[in-house]
């Protein structure tokens, strides 16, 4: 296995024995999982603790530009201090209550995108240090945050001058021997960083998708620390999109009448204003006899890379139902019982990887492979339980890396930090199927 390869965070309470654990063996934390962050969400819309927080000298910021985090290298994110950051983003963006920013919102001045993280409590772990972040007594640690400093777009005076702060920012930052990593997945961070990244830039991700409702059309307004989209009633933008034909004004509670439409975000809960994620699943299939695993490939993989199947969810499925359409739409095989075995955040751009592991059903009607249904893969076979445990163990790596140099085997499969090779291993090596799989 490559060593570049980090580690998979620790599941909770992992070495707790419980009847659960007993009947279903020990949890599995992928990777992007473990954030040692408390996200305290319900403070998201209290903006006494969040400029409090923003504030406090324990404070972090992961700088994002055009979503490539800042880094110290390949393996180390660059976590910056308030001083860095405030001439971009001024003293207090959280110094008014959040009804008053929706209040008095002006489409042409915008603000750089915030994210409030969490409280990382590990500060609390090395015993007797008081410098960490308190707010009423019980939420404790210190304070993250993600912030956007992507060079603004367009024209307008607001808009020139953030866009010339961010650049600013972004040259003294790089003059320091930091970087913003590029990249298409980034797998390389340390567990508990790459947790925080994964929420981070899954969240960055959707703000700047979302800059429009998806109601109404009109812009919107990041609220609730950076986890909302909020359609404001009014706009003090003098150049705002008018009212469509046969628009008409309305009152609301919060002064000034409106300038815009009516809009269904603001009279009820909508989905359409928080950040989504998308299920999507991906199986491990063992034949019947469970000495098999069905792996597929796509055509622009390297050459022998393997995986396990997956795809997303659709309207109206469950997640085994989902399963088993995937596989026999890419593959032909029909699967019997299918059972959850871990799950994984995949902030590429927003998805949820629901890992499973599922049984064909037996005989040539079940296990026969038929490439004629879906053109999304360009190869899939069985392979011996044998052949991925090898290839699992010395022939693993990230799309653009090469297995280690001892490998001579036919089968490359994903690294550790992918769920499928989390998959692939409890067949193989951890019994999940049960007693069916041969150990050499
Ligand atoms: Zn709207």
């Amino acid at each position: 296995m490559a060593d570049s390869q980090p580690e998979l965070p620790e599941a909770h309470h992992a070495d707790l024995e419980s009847m659960l654990s007993r009947k279903f063996g020990k949890e599995v934390a992928n990777y992007f999982s473990g954030s040692p962050l408390n996200r305290v969400s319900f403070l998201r819309t209290d903006h006494v603790f969040l400029s409090q927080a923003f504030k406090h000298p324990s404070a972090s910021f992961l700088l994002f530009n055009e979503l490539s985090p800042l880094v110290r290298s390949s393996a180390e994110l660059a976590f910056v201090r308030l001083a860095d950051i405030q001439p971009l983003v001024g003293p207090d963006p959280y110094s008014k209550p959040e009804a008053e920013l929706i209040r008095d919102y002006n489409s042409a001045a915008p603000t750089p995108q915030l994210i409030f993280l969490g409280l990382d409590g590990r500060w609390r772990k090395e015993g007797e240090d008081k410098s960490g972040f308190v707010y009423k007594d019980v939420y404790k640690g210190a304070p993250f945050f993600a912030l956007d400093v992507t060079p603004a777009e367009g024209g307008g005076e607001s808009v020139v001058a953030l866009r010339s702060k961010a650049e600013d920012l972004i040259k003294k930052f790089e003059g320091e021997d930091l970087r913003f990593e590029g990249g298409r997945h980034i797998l390389s961070f340390p567990a508990l960083d790459a947790a925080i990244y994964a929420a981070a830039r899954h969240t960055m991700d959707w703000n700047k998708r979302n800059p429009f409702c998806a109601a109404c059309g009109y812009p919107t307004l990041s609220t609730n620390g950076g986890f909302k989209r909020t359609c404001p009633p009014a706009d003090q933008n003098p150049a705002a999109k008018p009212l469509p034909p046969g628009g008409t004004l309305t009152t609301s509670t919060i002064e000034p009448p409106t300038n815009r439409p009516p809009c269904p975000t603001r009279n009820a809960i909508s989905n359409v204003s928080f950040p989504r994620t998308d299920p999507t699943i991906i199986v491990a299939v063992v034949s019947a006899d469970g000495r098999r695993l069905l792996l597929g490939r796509q055509a622009r993989w390297p050459p022998r890379w393997y995986s396990t199947l997956a795809g997303f969810i659709e309207p109206g499925e469950s997640v085994e139902e989902a399963v088993r359409r995937e596989v026999w739409e890419e593959s032909g095989i029909h699967l019997g019982r299918v059972v959850v075995h871990s799950t994984q955040p995949w902030p590429y751009p927003a998805s949820l990887m629901i890992g499973c592991v599922a049984q064909a059903v037996p005989g040539e009607d079940g296990e026969k492979i038929d490439m004629g249904h879906d053109a999304e893969l360009e190869d899939a076979k069985w392979w011996a339980a044998e052949e991925v445990r090898e290839a699992l163990n010395v022939g693993s790596a990230g799309l653009g890396e090469e297995p280690g140099k001892d490998y001579k085997g036919g089968l490359r499969v994903p690294p550790r930090t992918a769920i499928a090779h989390q998959l692939m291993l409890a067949v193989v090596e951890r019994g999940f199927v049960g007693g069916g799989v041969p150990k050499v």
